[in-house]
């Protein structure tokens, strides 16, 4: 939506996601520089150093979680901070064990979080079962959703948990910024 006749204003004072995606979009000097690497930096950085997690938690390893979000730990001082609604978040710490029965409701919380997004399993239950090899319990995170991060334990420490997301910032400072564009343009041309 359009409130004044000047874009940048616009954008910064009434600023909307879609407004700032329409100034960078129709910018030409920014379609000059974006895919220069130096641009493409700059974007994973912002990503990185700004990771939002969704506040949900399935079992034990959530109270770990918990105490990485407190004082003691403070995920805060590296731009990590819980946000209580999918729909706000990037990342999905998939703490606990996952039973078959909540799972659709995991999946159905993913499917609610905007793009870009990443899933970290966290604990031995969320990566692989955990203790519990038996039928009720889903044997692995990534048989639900994908996983970009595993972190091992049972349960695994709030530093561990810590280790995990800088592990997660390092993932994202490697990837392609586009993908999701370049994936897109691909999958409209084989729909063509
Ligand atoms: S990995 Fe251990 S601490 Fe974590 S949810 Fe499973 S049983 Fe609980």
């Amino acid at each position: 939506m359009r409130i004044s006749d000047n874009p940048i204003e616009d954008s910064v004072l009434f600023t909307s996601l879609e407004s700032i995606a329409d100034l960078l979009r129709n910018n030409p000097i920014l379609k000059t520089v974006k895919h220069s690497q130096p641009f493409g930096d700059l974007v994973n950085w912002g990503r990185s150093s700004a990771l939002w997690p969704m506040t949900f938690g399935l079992a034990c390893c959530a109270i770990e979680m918990i105490a990485a979000g407190c004082s003691r730990y403070d995920t805060d001082r590296f731009g990590i901070v819980f946000r209580p609604s999918p729909r706000q978040s990037d990342v999905m710490v998939v703490a606990g064990t996952m039973t078959k029965k909540i799972a659709p409701a995991v999946k159905k919380l993913y499917d609610q979080m905007p793009e870009p997004r990443w899933v970290i399993a966290q604990g031995g239950c969320a990566s692989a079962g955990g203790p519990y090899n038996t039928y009720s319990v889903v044997q692995g995170t990534d048989l639900v959703v994908p996983v970009d991060v595993y972190i091992p334990g049972c349960p695994p420490r709030p530093d561990a948990l810590l280790f995990g997301f800088m592990q997660l910032m390092e993932k994202i400072r490697k990837e392609n910024p586009y993908i999701l564009e370049e994936r897109r343009i691909r999958l409209d041309n084989v729909s063509r």
